[in-house]
């Protein structure tokens, strides 16, 4: 079983929960945590178990950094919009920093995030 965090900004979350609806039964094999409203999401769209974090702007983002940071999530789905600045782009930025540091395996898009799925 991985820990697999679920993170996606607003105009990615459709997207969060037609990939998790997709691979529903592959991740009730898994640990699912996710930011609040990502979360929340992916529950509602597919029943799926999802320990929810605080919100990404609120601190969910940088509880996310926390935990890789204490080897305690081995994948990060983070659906990313390239297209928006974020109030809480040092969060973001702080976050995929850790995934990057701690080699976690880190998806920023709906094919990486098929890529990471396959070959946990
Ligand atoms: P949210 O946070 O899931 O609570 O919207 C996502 C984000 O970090 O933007």
């Amino acid at each position: 079983m991985a820990r697999i965090g679920l993170v996606a900004h607003d105009d990615k979350k459709d997207e969060l929960v037609a990939w998790a609806l997709k691979n529903r039964d592959t991740l009730l094999q898994h640990d699912l945590w996710g930011t609040g409203t990502s979360g929340s999401r992916v529950t509602q769209g597919t029943g799926l178990r999802v320990t929810l974090l605080l919100s990404g702007p609120l601190g969910g983002d940088a509880q996310l950094g926390a935990m890789i940071a204490e080897g305690r999530l081995d994948a990060l789905i983070f659906f990313q919009d390239p297209l928006t600045a974020m109030p809480h782009d040092v969060d973001i930025k702080s976050l995929t920093r850790l995934a990057t540091l701690y080699d976690i395996l880190l998806a920023p898009n709906h094919k990486t995030a098929d890529a990471v799925l396959a070959a946990i």
